[in-house]
C-alpha cells in the first residue's frame, strides 16, 4: 500500500506506466527447444542430460564435482549433511541472507551463529565469526552478498586453525571471483541457486560443487534416498535388481528438463554477467556523487557476479526514512526490493537465539548490530540482463525524482 504522503512526493505522472520488476529471469527460443526436446526424449528425470549440466557447470567454475539438487535449498540442506553437521553442533553465518543460509543449518538439527557484517562490503566478517567460534562450531557459511565475494583468504585461515568446514553460499556469486580465481573451486564446498531470479535459471534448481569425493558421495546418496547403486559400495547383493538403503534420503532430484534449461542457460552465461555488470556500472555512474546515496562498495580483491544492487540510503541528508523511499519508488512502478531482514530479528531465530544464550559469546543482546543499522537504509534496485537501456534510465530517473524531493535543503 502506498500512503497518500508518498503519492504528493511522487506527484503526477510516475516515472513508468508499467511496472519493472527488479528480477526476471531470461528465457529464449533456444531454451524452449532444449526443454522441448527432453519432454519428447524417454527420460523425464534422472537421464543424461542431469549429469551433463553437472559436469558444464563444475567446468565452468574449476571443481571436480557437482551434484544438482532440486533447489539451492535442498543444495544447501545436502552440503550440511555432507559436512556431518548434527544435533549439539554450531554453524556461523551472517544474519544478511536468505532465510535458506541458515534454516539448511537447524534441518541437521544444529544451531546457527550469526557473525555480524563488514560495513563497507556488507559481507560476513571474518573478525566476527573469530568471536564466535566454540568448541562446538563445526560448519561456516559465508554467503557472497549481491555477488561480491567474501574474504575467503581470512576465512580459510580461520577454518584451518579450528578445523571448520567451509560451505559457501553462492546463490548471488555464479561467475564471481576471488582473487582472479572463480567462486566454485575454493572451499570445501559451494553452492549455487537456479531460482528465477538468479544468474541462471533452471525454475527451481541448485547445485553443490566440491573437489572432495567423499564428500561428492554423500551428496548423491542424500539426493536421492539414501540408495546406493553402485555394487561395490553395497553391504549385500541379492541380485541384478538389488539396491541398498544406507541412509536416510531425501527426493532431491532435479528433472531432466530442468537440467536441459539449465544447459542452454549456461551457454549465455557470460553474457548475462556481461549486461548485469554494464547496469551497475550505470548506476555507480549516476549515483556516485549524489550524497544522499551510497553506491555499493566494491573490494579490489573481488569481480562481483552483480546478483543485487544494493544502494544504501544516508537517512541523516534525508527527510524521510526508508519505507517512505521504498513505497516513492513504488509508486513510480520500479520493483525494489529490500535483501535483507536481517535473519537474527525474524521471529524464529529471536527466539531460537533467546532459547539458547549459549549462542551467542556477545554481552550485547543483538548478535549483528551492524546488519541491524544497514538494513534500516538499503534499497535494492531492478537488475537483471534482460533490462533495456531504457528500464535503466527509468530506474536512475525515479531514484532522482524521489531523492531530490525528499532531501533535506
Ligand atoms: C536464492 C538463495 C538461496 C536459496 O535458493 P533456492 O534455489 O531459492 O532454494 C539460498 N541462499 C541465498 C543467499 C539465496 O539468495
Amino acid at each position: 500500500m502506498v500512503s497518500a504522503d508518498v503519492l504528493a512526493i511522487a506527484g503526477g505522472k510516475p516515472v513508468r506506466d508499467t511496472f519493472l520488476p527488479y528480477a526476471r529471469q531470461w528465457v529464449d527460443e533456444e531454451d524452449i527447444q532444449a526443454v522441448n526436446e527432453v519432454l519428447r526424449s524417454d527420460w523425464l528425470t534422472t537421464g543424461p542430460k542431469v549429469p551433463e549440466f553437472e559436469e558444464r557447470v563444475a567446468e565452468y567454475v574449476g571443481a571436480k564435482y557437482a551434484v544438482a539438487f532440486s533447489s539451492g535449498t535442498a543444495a544447501l540442506h545436502g552440503a550440511c549433511f555432507a559436512a556431518g553437521l548434527a544435533r549439539g553442533d554450531e554453524a556461523i553465518t551472517t544474519p544478511m541472507t536468505f532465510a535458506a543460509s541458515a534454516n539448511c543449518i537447524r534441518f541437521m538439527g544444529a544451531l546457527p551463529v550469526f557473525a555480524d557484517i563488514d560495513l563497507k562490503t556488507y559481507n560476513i566478517d571474518p573478525a566476527e565469526i573469530a568471536k564466535n567460534i566454540t568448541g562446538d562450531t563445526k560448519v561456516v557459511i559465508p554467503v557472497h552478498y549481491t555477488g561480491q565475494s567474501c574474504d575467503l583468504d581470512a576465512i580459510h585461515k580461520l577454518a584451518r586453525e579450528h578445523d571448520l568446514i567451509v560451505i559457501e553460499d553462492a546463490a548471488h556469486a555464479l561467475g564471481a571471483a576471488y582473487k582472479g580465481r572463480r567462486i566454485g573451486a575454493l572451499s570445501d564446498m559451494t553452492v549455487f541457486s537456479f531460482h528465477p531470479v538468479k544468474h541462471i535459471t533452471t525454475g527451481e534448481g541448485g547445485m553443490v560443487v566440491t573437489d572432495n569425493q567423499e564428500y561428492y558421495e554423500w551428496l548423491k546418496l542424500f539426493r536421492s534416498h539414501g540408495i546406493v547403486r553402485d555394487r561395490d559400495e553395497m553391504v549385500d547383493y541379492h541380485g541384478p535388481w538389488y539396491y541398498e538403503v544406507q541412509d536416510a534420503g531425501y527426493n532431491y532430484r532435479m528433472t531432466d528438463f530442468q537440467a536441459a534449461l539449465g544447459i542452454s542457460q549456461l551457454k549465455k552465461l557470460d553474457r548475462f554477467l556481461a549486461r548485469r555488470r554494464e547496469i551497475a556500472a550505470r548506476y555507480n555512474e549516476a549515483f556516485k556523487d549524489m550524497p544522499e546515496v551510497e553506491i555499493p562498495y566494491q573490494h579490489p580483491d573481488g569481480e562481483s557476479a552483480w546478483h543485487l544492487y544494493v544502494l544504501a540510503l544516508n537517512l541523516d541528508r534525508l527527510q524521510v526514512n526508508r519505507r517512505f523511499v521504498y513505497e516513492a519508488l513504488c509508486a513510480e512502478n520500479i520493483g525494489v526490493q529490500v535483501h535483507y531482514i536481517p535473519l537474527h530479528i525474524h521471529p524464529y531465530y529471536k527466539w531460537l537465539i533467546n532459547s539458547n544464550p549459549n549462542i551467542c559469546t556477545f554481552e550485547d543482546p543483538s548478535p549483528a548490530p551492524r546488519a541491524e543499522e544497514l538494513y534500516r537504509r538499503i534499497i535494492s534496485l531492478p537488475l537483471f540482463p534482460a533490462m533495456s537501456d531504457r528500464d535503466v534510465d527509468d530506474v536512475i530517473a525515479a531514484v532522482r525524482k524521489v531523492i531530490t524531493r525528499v532531501r533535506k535543503k
